[in-house]
């Protein structure tokens, strides 16, 4: 029988696969493979938390792979030079792959498409919609959220999410494969994943219980989704990322014609992740250069004892702390909050955005170049359709509205657990006979705040009234 390669990346999942699908329809043997390609630039090379979950993923892909009678390769160089070695070796076909979105992603199989000896066929699968088949009625790229959300609604919904996994007829020999160990993605010295492995369970399986664990409370979504103290939001970001799940797959579970609100804001937010990702089409700089060119000349600051006292989680903010510490801890953090600490490093510490897209990039297990790049910009005030600059978050009226006992803080911040909640987001206030009766001792156990809310607030309003009058 002829073989065909079936190439995953962003894909790592055998349900609703358009492309292994097709592939398997060929009627061929298929050869599953996925290239580790460590010739691409630097910035574009997935951060720590990305390379655990990318570990454990694929080692789960090719468990589901070889419960089927097939398995994994894998291999590592440059992507265009190892299938033009396995596919001589293989005598394959065709190249069946997903469709890519990253700017630099696209061109690079685009080049692959003219180099290759052998067709070189990309499916759809990885967003909801195209980003070309969504454009305002002059033909030209959507830049504001709301009527791009409204366009993707007039398209209707997508086609069926097809869940039953094709046959994969495995070849008669099989090319040899590198081992996922010696690719070296798991940390080692020191070996902080302990808190993401207890998180996190990465592969299609894990994507299917999160999507059964949402179901109980997606109906409360539209209400709990900003309280970082419930369990209100799906938590489906990483396996979204690395297609463990297609977007299509959670559309169809929770579109609703009775328009429910829970269901109805589920939706919309798949919409963001869309609208992300036609935004980096439109600007592939997006992770470097503001959309709006005034923030060009912002006079950031450097500052790395505050850079620094920003990612551990030790500002003297308590939301900010949680939140930091929460993203170290687990790989992930609560949308709120990232909008919260986001605006703390960007306003209140006047540290430029790429600085904190950088730190997120490399600890986010869901770290994506649309998604990431397009909300600093958002919370940065430069982005498109963004929060304007001059909105900047109190960390304490915050944390009460959307932490309001305390419970939030109180996971996260175990040093100051015992304040009642009238103090949990604001610790300076406390009586000294409440902060002696808990144990803190401000600036030793607990820092103080490392910028005054009010002066920091107004330096960066000051700042932002410099570069407009310029
Ligand atoms: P849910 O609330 O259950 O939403 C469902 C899905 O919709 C998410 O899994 C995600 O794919 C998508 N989604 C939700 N909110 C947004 C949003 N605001 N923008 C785009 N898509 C969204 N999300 C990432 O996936 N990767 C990132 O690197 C990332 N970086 C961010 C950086 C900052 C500064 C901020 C403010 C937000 C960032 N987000 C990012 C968006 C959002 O915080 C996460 O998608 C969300 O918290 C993931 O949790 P969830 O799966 O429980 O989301």
């Amino acid at each position: 029988m002829a073989n065909v390669i079936l190439l995953f990346h962003r894909d790592l999942r055998l349900r609703d696969h358009a492309a292994l699908k097709n592939a398997s329809d060929t009627g061929h043997s298929i050869i599953p493979l996925y290239i580790h390609d460590n010739t691409i630039p630097e910035e574009n090379r997935e951060g720590g938390a990305s390379l655990w979950w990318l570990n454990h993923s694929l080692s789960e892909l090719d468990r589901a792979l070889r419960q089927r009678g097939s398995r994994l390769i894998l291999r590592k160089g440059s992507r265009l030079t190892e299938l033009e070695r396995i596919v001589a070796e293989t005598h394959a076909e065709a190249v069946f792959i997903s469709r890519r979105y990253a700017p630099w992603e696209e061109r690079q199989d685009q080049e692959i498409a003219q180099r290759l000896s052998v067709p070189y066929r990309r499916f759809r699968g990885y967003l909801l919609f195209e980003p070309e088949d969504v454009k305002t009625k002059s033909g030209t790229p959507f830049r504001v959220f709301t009527p791009f959300f409204k366009a993707c609604l007039a398209l209707g919904s997508p086609f069926p999410a097809d869940n039953t996994v094709p046959e994969i007829a495995a070849p008669s020999t099989w090319p040899v494969s590198e081992e996922l160990r010696d690719w070296c993605l798991l940390p080692s010295k020191p070996d902080w994943s302990g808190g993401i492995s207890s998180s996190w369970n990465p592969g299609e399986a894990g994507a299917l219980e999160r999507l059964d664990a949402f179901r109980s409370v997606v109906d409360r979504y539209d209400e709990d989704r900003d309280r970082p103290d419930r369990e209100g939001t799906s938590r489906l970001s990483p396996h979204l990322h690395f297609g463990e799940i297609s977007p299509r797959a959670c559309w169809l579970e929770f579109s609703s014609e009775s328009g429910l609100g829970g269901r109805n804001a589920f939706l919309r937010e798949l919409i963001w992740r869309e609208f992300s990702y036609h935004l980096l089409a439109q600007f592939p700089d997006m992770a470097q250069i503001p959309l709006q060119k005034k923030f060009l000349k912002f006079p950031w600051r450097v500052d790395h004892q505050n850079l620094t006292a920003w990612q551990r989680g030790r500002t003297g903010y308590p939301i900010i702390d949680a939140g930091m510490r929460q993203l170290w801890k687990t790989g992930w953090m609560h949308n709120r909050v990232r909008m919260i600490v986001a605006s703390f490093l960007i306003k209140h510490l006047l540290i430029g955005w790429q600085n904190g897209q950088n730190w997120f990039w490399d600890t986010l297990v869901d770290a994506d170049p649309a998604n990431n790049a397009a909300s600093w910009q958002w919370v940065a005030g430069c982005g498109a359709d963004a929060a304007p600059f001059f909105r900047i978050f109190n960390p304490m009226t915050q944390g009460a509205k959307f932490d309001p006992n305390g419970n939030y803080v109180r996971e996260w911040v175990p040093e100051i657990s015992q304040l009642p909640a009238k103090f949990i987001h604001e610790p300076w206030l406390a009586p000294p006979e409440i902060l002696a009766r808990t144990n803190i001792r401000l600036g030793d156990s607990y820092p103080w705040p490392i910028v005054d809310h009010k002066l920091a607030r107004q330096r960066a309003l000051d700042t932002l009234n410099r570069i407009k009058g310029e």
